[in-house]
């Protein structure tokens, strides 16, 4: 493939109720511009873009809620204003499921497609939202190349003991065992790690992805070992609105003798647990630190605890623990809660340096001490750049 200056490769990143893209220029993918469509279906639905200095280059706001369709729509329309002059040689998407199938990043043809719509029951929530993209650009852009980026990919390298539930082979063979989620994010802190520290290239690392949905990631070697998400993306540590791990008992109590309909319980253990069902309040933790609630602090608190519970269970995954790293939203930007693990952690070896830490770094930074045993990490999260470096390499292949 030949690259002229201003030959670049999109990203779209299709979630429940946002649209997030960016643009890079080949070969070195820097950011051109950014930009989400926000709070589709929801109520007024509200965009806005900024070119790779954060100037802002385009805002609207609708007061109706559009859909995805639309959504597309205006970006694909904004896209052929805003980038006159850039050439889009491909489109990388982030998707939720690849299933066992697929361990890498997929050029994506009608073929594919049909497989990956099959894996719609493992994802009902994220996975139409995925494609629906892909199939729009599809038929505007039937000779544009589309490539899939999978969260499921990078955790298909565990080994089996920790993809497995304690079930009978039938039910395994249904497709019901472990897949993990967040991979793109974890894939990118196991490449950038030994960039900042060589010796960490083999280590024994557990990475926190922390934002409105959070994991954890048990990695060995730059390879997933573990993970706190399993056969769906609600297991683990409590989210924003998610429940994280929950005993499959509580499921059928409520079902069965609570009188629960089955989208009741989907409602409740997706939409209205985690940060904002506790607190009542809301999932937003900058809310949630500001206030003076006491269930508030007690929503910071279960975090917390489950983080501490899980790191514990995924350093045992690995025999030891040489680093811990943050990233995602709230692991990038709560001081306060990574002071609260880290001091939760210190059985570890952990020994937080509290002046790094409270100084919010923006890019990738150690805010342990100079002796702490386990060196701990900030590293914002990149999933954007790792789909289009994905998509230019499978191009440069092709
Ligand atoms: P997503 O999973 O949707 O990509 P993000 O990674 O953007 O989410 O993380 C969103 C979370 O990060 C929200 O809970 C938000 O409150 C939290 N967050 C963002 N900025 C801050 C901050 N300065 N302090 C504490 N939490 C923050």
């Amino acid at each position: 493939m030949t690259t002229a200056s201003t030959d670049c490769i999109a990203v779209i990143n299709a979630g429940s109720s946002s649209i997030k893209f960016s643009v890079h220029v080949l070969p070195g993918l820097a950011l051109a511009f950014k930009g989400r469509i926000e709070n589709l279906y929801r109520g007024a639905t509200r965009f806005s873009a900024q070119d790779a200095d954060g100037a802002t280059v385009g805002e609207q706001r609708w007061p109706e809620a559009l859909d995805h369709h639309a959504g597309m729509a205006f970006l694909i329309d904004f896209a052929a204003r805003e980038l006159d002059g850039y050439r889009v040689r491909a489109v990388g998407h982030r998707i939720v499921h690849g299933g066992v199938d697929y361990s890498g990043p997929q050029r994506l043809d009608e073929a594919v497609l049909e497989r990956l719509e099959r894996l719609v029951p493992l994802a009902p929530l994220h996975l139409p939202h995925n494609l629906a993209p892909v199939r729009a650009l599809m038929a505007l852009a039937p000779g544009l190349p589309q490539v899939g980026c999978f969260d499921t990919a990078f955790h298909t390298a565990q080994p089996a003991l920790a993809r497995a539930f304690a079930l009978p082979p039938a039910i395994t063979d249904l497709g019901i065992r472990r897949y993990g989620f967040h991979g793109l994010s974890y894939e990118h802190i196991a490449a950038t790690l030994p960039l900042h520290d060589p010796a960490l290239q083999d280590a024994r690392v557990v990475a926190a992805h922390l934002g409105n949905g959070a994991s954890m990631c048990a990695m060995r070697g730059g390879r997933s070992m573990a993970s706190t998400m399993g056969f769906t993306a609600v297991d683990g540590l409590p989210m924003g609105t998610r429940c994280g791990a929950l005993d499959p008992g509580v499921v059928i109590y409520l079902i069965e003798e609570q009188g629960m309909s089955v989208a009741g319980v989907q409602r409740l253990m997706y939409q209205e647990s985690g940060l904002l069902g506790v607190s009542g309040l809301s999932s937003d933790m900058r809310v949630l630190e500001a206030s003076s609630d006491p269930r508030a602090q007690l929503a910071i608190d279960l975090l917390v605890y489950r983080i501490g519970r899980e790191l514990g269970s995924l350093a045992a995954s690995i025999q030891g623990l040489d680093a811990l790293v943050f990233s995602g939203g709230i692991g990038e930007n709560s001081a306060r809660l990574r002071a609260a693990v880290c001091r939760d952690a210190a059985w570890l070896g952990v020994e937080l340096d509290p002046a790094a830490n409270a100084a919010n770094p923006a890019g990738v930074a150690r805010i342990s001490t100079a002796g702490s045993r386990v060196s701990v990490w900030l590293v914002p999260a990149e999933e954007e750049r790792m789909i289009a470096r994905h998509t230019y390499e499978l191009l440069e292949a092709a």
